[in-house]
């Protein structure tokens, strides 16, 4: 199959939705990361999805709409304080858990008798979703197990041959993907940090509990989350900023290729000179997610066999990054 890129306008979006609307798969950018989306109700498209991606089968899918009253079509009971999440987050990096209807395919859930729901920002995304008519599935258009893409080219580096089109409208604004809130239970929890932060939920809610990161707890509530994700093809250290120039003095001895990931403000006290490569990643958190996976994906097109990270303060935003590098890094590979 040959893969094509198209920019997206309403040309190629109306023939995106067409591919949608017969079965197929197109690729294209949310606010978050780009998505791989296919019809959630038709189980024939969303299997391709898990093909394409090399995804295993009982890890959940996010469905996509394009408007609120589009999810009584999926989700039932809704629990009265969705309405207050909804009016405050969505549009936007936001997706809910409620107990699914039989409308939606079990493959699309995991096998879960829940669907994870949410309705994007993005135009090109909201302009797809409803000229196809139907909710659509989609998870981050990566590769199983590798950064999620925020590029065109990136989807394009991990499925060139596997998906018939990819709506390119330049770099995704946030960078990483939506935070996922459990609202079956009582104090919701967070199952998936992400682009809204714990305290603006714990704003609207009260009470908000964040998913342990033990394996075992994780990969109960969430079964995506017993993989290794995000991870780049060179091993992934994380260092406290105080430890990481005696690290990379390290690795470089014992002759590895080190590429390093540090904040502007420390850059005097990095060791520069002596690396392959230095990524400089912004203060501002926003930025920072903006860049993550880009980031990632470049020290690997460098050809390191390490790249080191400077650890980041876990607050805001600052926790969706932390859960990415985490499960990015070797250190913890959530296998059960
Ligand atoms: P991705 O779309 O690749 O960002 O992955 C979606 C993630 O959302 C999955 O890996 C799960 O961790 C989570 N998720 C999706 N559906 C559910 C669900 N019904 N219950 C719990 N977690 C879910
Ligand atoms: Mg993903």
């Amino acid at each position: 199959m040959r893969t094509e890129i198209l920019r997206a306008d309403d040309a190629s979006i109306a023939r995106a939705a067409q591919i949608i609307r017969s079965g197929g798969l197109v690729a294209f950018p949310t606010e978050t990361v780009y998505g791989l989306g296919a019809d959630a109700l038709n189980a024939d498209a969303v299997r391709k999805i898990f093909i394409a991606k090399d995804r295993p089968f009982d890890d959940p899918l996010i469905v996509h709409i394009a408007h609120v009253q589009q999810l009584a079509l999926l989700a039932r009971p809704i629990p009265e304080r969705v309405w207050d999440l909804t009016e405050r987050f969505w549009p936007g990096p936001l997706t809910l858990v409620l107990p699914k209807t039989d409308r939606v395919p079990e493959i699309t859930t995991g096998g879960l008798d829940t669907v994870a729901v949410r309705a994007p920002a993005h135009p090109v995304a909201r302009k797809l979703i409803e000229m196809s008519g139907c909710p659509i599935a989609a998870p981050s258009a990566n590769r199983f197990g590798r950064p999620s893409p925020t590029t065109a080219q990136h989807v394009l580096e991990d499925l060139d041959g596997r998906i018939e089109l990819i709506l390119d409208d330049g770099p995704t604004p946030i960078g990483v993907e939506s935070t996922v809130l459990d609202l079956t239970e009582d104090p919701p929890m967070v199952l998936r940090p992400g682009g809204v932060t714990l305290e603006a939920l714990q704003e609207i809610l009260g009470e908000v509990r964040l998913l342990s990161s033990s394996a075992r707890e994780a990969a109960k509530r969430s079964p995506g989350t017993r993989y290794r994700h995000y991870a780049p093809r060179a091993q992934l250290l994380l260092a406290e900023s105080g430890e990481l120039e005696q690290i990379v003095r390290g690795l470089l001895k014992a002759g590895k290729q080190v590429g390093v990931m540090v904040r502007q403000s420390r850059l005097q006290c990095s060791p520069a000179p002596l690396v392959l490569s230095v990524i400089q990643m912004p203060l501002d958190l926003s930025e920072y997610a903006q860049r993550l996976f880009a980031a990632l994906r470049e020290l690997d097109a460098h050809g390191v066999d390490v790249i080191v990270v400077e650890k980041i303060e876990e607050r805001g935003l600052g926790r969706a990054i932390m859960d990415r590098l985490r499960k990015a890094s070797s250190g913890e590979q959530f296998r059960v």
